[in-house]
């Protein structure tokens, strides 16, 4: 089967009785839940997902449930018509583009909330977040039911959470993290960086500058926590249009607490705002 066939689907069930379909037939199904404007770095995890499965199974859905009130789900960006150019490029099998109505019924009230690792970080400046997050992809998992599901390491307190959460509630299949993918002068890629006008999209540079540096502190022997925090604030700060710092810091990558001395496994991780927009970076060094 090529993506030349692609189907788009909007009906759950429609899509759970096509997934089931090559599953009985011992087909393989490699699934990537996107929220769309595909750009690169969601392509790579879709090339992956197509490389290493026979069937590749994609999903765009803006989740209401995991933006808060004060948040840009209305504006966030939308580009239907190119993205399934993109995906048909790509060979994707099928397209689950649900409606929200067919996802979320009325009277709606169940949720999965991954507990403590959904407070940390970003769960901090976004209360509820994770929990609309792992409840969608909770509910995706069970009508594509994959063998594999694709994350991107960009947001890498997703990948711990889904990783949980897979964990405790027994689902059947593999979680692969896939290389956050960055523009020519390292900034990651993401849909919220279309918000960003010219003089903020150069300063977003600055987030992969902070973690570059800071990596390069850790390599060259420092093990303080102060340290390295007091350099990539002072990084951070030195861009003018930053106008708030949500966190800087290094982590345990099991349990997002900070680490006070540094040693092995690091998550170096770093969310500013530049304007109304939120950005997060983050890379994972052995120090
Ligand atoms: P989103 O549409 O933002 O929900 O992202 C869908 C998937 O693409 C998530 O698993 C993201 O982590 C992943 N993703 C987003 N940006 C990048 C990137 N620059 N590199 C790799 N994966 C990414």
């Amino acid at each position: 089967m090529t993506g030349k066939d692609m189907e788009i689907i909007g009906i759950p069930r429609a899509v759970r009785d096509a997934c089931r379909k090559h599953l009985l037939q011992s087909r393989t199904i490699g699934f990537v839940p996107t929220m769309g404007a595909l750009h690169d770095g969601h392509l790579s995890l879709l090339r992956k997902a197509r490389r290493e499965n026979d069937i590749a199974v994609a999903s765009i859905f803006g989740n209401p449930m995991q933006f808060g009130p004060s948040e840009d789900f209305e504006k966030y960006p939308r580009d239907i018509e190119n993205d399934i150019k993109k995906l048909r490029n790509e060979e994707i099998d099928i397209l689950f583009l649900p409606e929200l109505s067919l996802l979320y019924s009325s009277g709606f009230s169940t949720y999965i909330n991954v507990d403590i690792i959904s407070e940390k970080l970003d769960g901090g400046f976004r209360p509820g977040h994770f929990r609309g997050v792992a409840t969608v992809v909770a509910k995706l998992f069970n009508i594509v039911d994959p063998t594999r599901a694709y994350f991107g390491q960009k947001d890498f307190q997703q990948t711990i959470i889904i990783k949980r959460m897979v964990k405790d509630l027994d689902f059947d299949l593999d979680i692969v993290v896939c290389p956050t993918v960055r523009e020519d002068d390292g900034l990651a890629m993401s849909s919220r960086n279309l918000y960003l006008d010219k003089e903020q999209r150069r300063a977003a540079r600055v987030l992969y500058r902070c973690l570059n540096e800071a990596s390069d502190a850790i390599k060259s022997g420092i093990i303080k926590l102060e340290e390295i925090k007091d350099l990539m604030i002072k990084i951070i700060s030195g861009e003018a249009l930053v106008n708030r710092i949500n966190y800087a810091a290094v982590y345990d990558p099991m349990t997002l607490d900070e680490v006070d001395v540094i040693q092995g496994e690091v998550l170096i991780a770093v969310a500013v705002r530049l304007g109304d927009t939120c950005l997060i970076d983050n890379m994972l060094i052995n120090s």
